[in-house]
């Protein structure tokens, strides 16, 4: 019986397709390597983003969050030389259409993954709309070198201490419970000079990282995204939705979990993805991934022993073991 079917929307999640030459190439490379590929088919999945070379997997939208209203590409991205561990805080110094423009032009030098409109009275969308540019696994042009490598770059409209609106700010936050969730980034807040190299990761205002080694903090003197951005009231908005209602926090990495009936495991998490095996009632297994939202519904990726498989499963049926 297909117990995580209620409210199925096919429409929500078209596109998400299985690919179990992936899964197959892994086998015998051990956990590590399979939990990487859950985390890489997790990104994938909430997004309809194409994975590896698969090609004809054409759908609407390319955004890898949620909180993305908009795919809008950019020419500069390059491929990482490292992964994900931070979060980068801009803002435009100049209004959202002219800052759009400019992050998506190749003559520009520079993009970044995201774009938040601040303002209801500039032109463009409403305050709170957000674009994507650059996909994650490919590094933006926001900051210096080692920092893009690193990071996700998020700009947000500002300029002429007009201040950061409630609805950017949410919008944000919203974003960045998603980015970290994702790449599985510690949600702490960093506020004076850091040499990211040296620290676990989180997130940070563009004038905090460094140009290179962990010598100078000059940014050609800019203080991006100061004077105005408050980290800490951002901070608060991030961490506050984090808690109550069950949305994220349910299950950590490495918990044990056990299905509290017949449940079927997904190769990706949404409605419509194919089903790996379904997991008897009782069936024990380990958080291996997630929460990642797709059709009304959070899921987490799990490796199940009894079975040798990684699937995504609907937490409403997953229990503490
Ligand atoms: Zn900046």
């Amino acid at each position: 019986m297909c117990l995580d079917c209620a409210g199925r929307d096919t429409a929500a999640s078209n596109g998400h397709r299985n690919d179990r030459s992936e899964t197959a190439r892994t086998d015998d490379d051990g956990r590590w390597k399979r939990r990487r590929f859950l985390q890489a088919t997790g990104v994938a999945a909430g997004t309809g983003t194409l994975l590896g070379t698969q090609s004809g997997r054409v759908t609407a939208s390319h955004t890898e969050c949620d909180a993305a209203d908009r795919w809008v590409e950019a020419a500069n991205h390059s491929a990482r030389d490292h992964g994900i561990d931070w979060i980068v805080i801009h803002v435009t110094a100049g209004a959202y259409q002219g800052a759009l423009n400019t992050l998506t032009s190749s003559d520009s030098g520079v993009s970044s993954h995201y774009l938040v409109k601040n303002y209801d009275w500039t032109e463009g969308p409403s305050a709170g709309h957000v674009d994507q540019l650059v996909h994650h696994d490919r590094a933006a042009w926001h900051a210096r070198y080692i920092a893009n490598h690193r990071s996700i770059g998020i700009e947000h409209e500002w300029f002429d201490d007009n201040g950061i609106t409630d609805a950017c700010y949410e919008s944000s936050a919203d974003l960045v419970r998603c980015i970290a969730d994702m790449h599985d980034i510690p949600l702490e807040f960093y506020t004076s000079k850091t040499c990211i190299q040296n620290e676990p990761g989180g997130i940070i205002g563009h004038t905090h990282v460094p140009d290179g080694d962990c010598n100078t903090f000059d940014h050609g003197g800019r203080t991006c995204p100061y004077p105005d951005w408050d980290m800490d009231h951002f901070a608060d908005l991030v961490r506050d939705s984090d808690g109550g209602g069950g949305g994220g926090d349910t299950f950590e990495m490495g918990d044990d979990v056990v299905t509290t009936t017949d449940l079927n495991g997904r190769e990706q998490p949404c409605l419509n993805d194919d089903v790996v095996l379904t997991l008897s009632e009782g069936t024990q297994a380990e958080v291996m991934n997630g929460p990642e939202q797709c059709d009304d519904i959070t899921w987490w990726g799990l490796y199940v022993p009894s079975a040798n498989e990684w699937v995504w499963c609907s937490e409403n049926y997953l229990a503490h073991a």
